[in-house]
């Protein structure tokens, strides 16, 4: 049985293993995290993954991304001629997910346990399920991510509490206030931007780089899709080095050239640089946070936890801003890139009774929810 993480951006599969603890599997390129991207053309073979997140840049028409934003929607996805749902493409995700596991383990399980947000209505979940099983899948369980980066944590077993769970990922942001009580765990209330991401961040740091080289150098680049391409890349690469360190050179060789031949790209920034860039989006995010703590009704000093989920929470700013919020440190001793599927594992441990001393932790149907507050701010899907 695994547990799998079908993110917008990224996806993570994960098992329990024989001594008990949850584990997450690593693709067949050794990648633990898989981005959530498709390319198909000509009809051929679906690649997933890290191989079709590059195809992006020079071939987007025959790449899909985000197709999570899709679910439950009544939409169609034209490539080459032929129509396909969005359950049909997120199962390609599922099926790679479970394929490359398979392999690496040398076993042939086809059940599982899928996360989706909070804020997802029947539809959506029913889309999610729909999706597993076009792939093949026996879908035990639908549960919420919050909830599953909560067992991740260990959450369950104490005493009754209130947490907050921040997820902030590529292109989505929520955040939910839930109540663990001694077997449900319930969803107070959810809020968050679903576009409103690390995504953004990439950009920003994008025009940033794009307009100072084309300042510098006098070589206008905005209108090659190649060379934005590498440069988004790549600003991606100097935004992950900045959680690190406090500066990133952004270095790259021939990015075009002029009459005098190949011009290079090579800038240095300083992470309070990048936080300035940054530092809105972050700040809208913690908003959202003081909307879903009104909406619980529950004081913000009755919060005994904060849970930071999701990649970009690997930034230095989100961190600081949530503790400077909050008045107390985040919970963040497991990758936030992992912990939900890592939870989704611990979910599907606990139906098929391999992990013994955890009650049950349920999950509140959207219906019994009391609020989600939700603002979409560019408004397109896609
Ligand atoms: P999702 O849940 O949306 O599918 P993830 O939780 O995997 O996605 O988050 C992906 C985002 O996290 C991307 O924007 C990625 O650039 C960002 N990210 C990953 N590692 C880091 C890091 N070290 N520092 C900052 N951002 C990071
Ligand atoms: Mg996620």
């Amino acid at each position: 049985m695994y547990g799998i993480d079908l993110g917008t951006t990224n996806s993570v599969i994960s098992i329990i293993d024989n001594d008990g603890k949850p584990r997450v599997i690593e693709n067949k390129n050794g990648g633990r995290i898989t981005p959530s991207a498709i390319f198909t053309k000509d009809n051929k073979e679906f690649v997933i993954g890290e191989n079709a997140k590059k195809k992006y840049g020079m071939d987007p028409t025959h790449t899909i991304l985000s197709i999570k934003r899709l679910m439950g929607a009544n939409e169609k996805i034209k490539i080459d001629e032929i129509e396909y749902s969005p359950e049909e493409l997120s199962a390609k995700i599922l099926r790679k997910m479970v394929d490359d596991a398979n392999e690496k383990l040398g076993i042939n399980y086809n059940q599982v346990v899928i996360t989706v947000p909070a804020y997802f209505d029947d539809n959506q979940r029913n889309a999610t399920k729909k999706a597993g099983e076009i792939a093949g899948l026996e879908v035990l369980r639908i549960i919420n991510e919050p909830t599953a980066a909560a067992l991740a944590y260990g959450l369950d077993q104490r005493e009754p509490r209130t947490i907050c769970v921040y997820d902030l990922g590529g292109g989505t942001f929520d955040v939910s206030i839930l109540t663990i009580g001694e077997n449900i765990c319930e969803v107070n209330s959810t809020a968050g931007n679903t576009r409103l991401g690390g995504d953004d961040f990439d950009e920003i740091l994008s025009k940033w780089i794009i307009d100072i080289f084309e300042r510098d150098s006098g070589v206008l680049i905005s209108n090659q899709t190649v060379a934005i391409s590498r440069i988004r890349e790549a600003a991606e690469n100097a935004k992950k080095q900045l959680s690190e360190s406090n500066e990133a050179d952004i270095i790259i060789p021939f990015i075009t050239q002029d009459e005098n031949g190949p011009v290079n790209l090579e800038l240095n920034i300083k992470r309070s640089e990048f936080e300035e860039m940054i530092s809105e989006k972050v700040q809208e995010t913690i908003e959202c946070v003081k909307n879903a703590i009104e909406d619980s009704k529950i004081n913000k000093s009755d919060i005994s936890e904060i849970l930071l989920v999701g990649g970009s929470t690997r930034t230095p700013l989100v961190q600081k801003s949530i503790e400077e919020f909050f008045g107390k440190t985040p919970n963040r001793n497991l990758n936030p890139d992992e912990v939900v599927s890592i939870g989704a594992a611990i979910q599907s441990g606990i139906i098929n009774g391999s992990i013994e001393n955890i009650i049950l932790a349920d999950v509140t149907p959207l219906t019994d929810r009391k609020s989600t507050r939700l603002n979409s701010s560019h408004g397109k899907l896609t």
